[in-house]
C-alpha cells in the first residue's frame, strides 16, 4: 500500500514510503516528529496529545520560495 504525500508549500508530489525517508522523517522527542519537504525546505511537526498518538498537533512551517 501507497499513498501520495504532496507538499502544501510548493506542491511537490512523492510517493510516500513507510519510512518517510524521503520526507527526512525523524522523530524530535517521544511524541514529536518531523517531516521536510526536500524540494523547498519546508516542513511539518506533528505533536501527539499522548503515546496513543489518537490525535495531535501540527505545525506546519513553510519555507521561503525562491524566485
Ligand atoms: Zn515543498
Amino acid at each position: 500500500m501507497s499513498k501520495q504525500w504532496k507538499c502544501g508549500n510548493c506542491g511537490l508530489e512523492v510517493e510516500a514510503t513507510e519510512e518517510l525517508k524521503e520526507l527526512s522523517f525523524r522523530w524530535m522527542d517521544k511524541l514529536t516528529s518531523k517531516t521536510t519537504c526536500q524540494n523547498c525546505g519546508s516542513y511539518t511537526i506533528q505533536r501527539a496529545f499522548d503515546d496513543r498518538f489518537q490525535g495531535g498537533h501540527f505545525l506546519i512551517v513553510k519555507a521561503r520560495m525562491k524566485r
